[in-house]
């Protein structure tokens, strides 16, 4: 349920969530200027009101926090975005038409206003496609050395995977590899290619993946390490 205490003349909401199953009570502060508390059943609601009372300040300051590391974390075109592991400018270009464009390693961005989460966006579009032409080339490259066919080629969002091959053959990849160095990027996709032969992560499997790129592990490692950097 929800519940509103006061002070100074400031609200604050919270979620009050009573089980029969709980003997103490619980407070957290979450994003967004959310609070819950977990409480007994038999939980007196003055009492809960007093204790979000109680940790008023500590409450503001974890909201603060909060908000802080989501600034933080803003898409910001003046830092530039990754491009292939390199650092490239974006451009602001007045326009009435949203447009993408990657010149001499410059990323000209055109809008009719600037809006850096529209812009974010746009990018995020633009370099989803250049992913997959990226992909398209590097499967083009290494399918025939692997000799088996392949379904449906997809980019995803995927929070946790860089790639991945179906039952059915169909191959799926992180929009973000475009973000990595080429020779990431290619590591996944003979990955990927590798569990037409063998559908598994065996000593067999990691032969293969040795045959068409040697350094493979420098590359895997290096997803490991630096992968959950690969933002824009
Ligand atoms: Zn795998």
């Amino acid at each position: 349920m929800k519940r509103i205490v006061k002070k100074d003349g400031k609200i604050l909401e919270y979620t009050l969530i009573c089980s029969v199953g709980r003997k103490n009570v619980l407070l957290q502060a979450l994003p967004e200027g959310k609070v819950r508390v977990y409480a007994p059943k038999n939980a007196r609601l003055r009492e809960m009101d007093s204790l979000v009372l109680s940790r008023w300040d500590w409450i503001k300051d974890a909201h603060a926090a909060y908000a802080l590391e989501k600034k933080k974390n803003a898409f910001n075109p003046e830092n530039g975005v990754l491009i292939e592991g390199r650092c490239t400018p974006v451009v602001f270009c007045r326009s009435v038409k949203n447009d993408v464009k990657l010149l001499d390693g410059v990323l000209f961005v055109s809008m009719p206003a600037l809006d850096n989460q529209r812009m974010e966006e746009e990018i995020k579009k633009y370099l989803s496609k250049l992913a997959l032409s990226k992909i398209r080339e590097a499967l083009e490259l290494y399918a025939p050395t692997v000799g088996r066919e392949y379904g449906r080629v997809t980019i995803r969002e995927q929070k946790t995977r860089w790639g991945s091959c179906s039952g059915k053959k169909n191959l799926n990849f992180n929009w973000k590899l475009i973000l990595a160095p080429k020779e990431a990027l290619h590591y996944v996709v003979i990955h990927e290619l590798c569990h037409l032969i063998h559908f598994n992560h065996s000593e067999k499997f990691w032969k293969e993946v040795e045959k068409r790129m040697p350094e493979y592990d420098i590359w895997r490692k290096w997803l490991r390490t630096n992968g959950r950097e690969l933002k824009i």
